[in-house]
């Protein structure tokens, strides 16, 4: 056998969706990225997982363009309304 038993570099799935977020806002270090580049790699679920996530993201900020702002604001003012 010649497994490669290093554990470094391995994390799991709980540890890539627990930094899935700030990964996705680019917001890990350069070390942790790799590292959940690689699990991405190796993991499906989790990869698709992270796909889902950047497709939802980029759909939130197009709609964040128009309709969401009208949608918050108009909320926003019947909540001030009842005051
Ligand atoms: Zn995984």
């Amino acid at each position: 056998m010649s497994n490669d038993h290093r554990t470094h570099g391995k994390i799991d799935c709980e540890e890539v969706i627990a930094h899935l977020f700030s990964y996705l806002d680019d917001e890990t270090d350069a070390e942790r990225r790799s590292y959940i580049e690689r699990h991405l790699e190796e993991c499906r679920a989790c990869y698709s997982r992270a796909a889902f996530e950047k497709a939802l993201r980029a759909k939130v900020r197009q709609l964040g363009d128009k309709e969401a702002p009208a949608a918050l604001r108009r909320r926003v003012k019947a909540l001030l309304d009842r005051f």
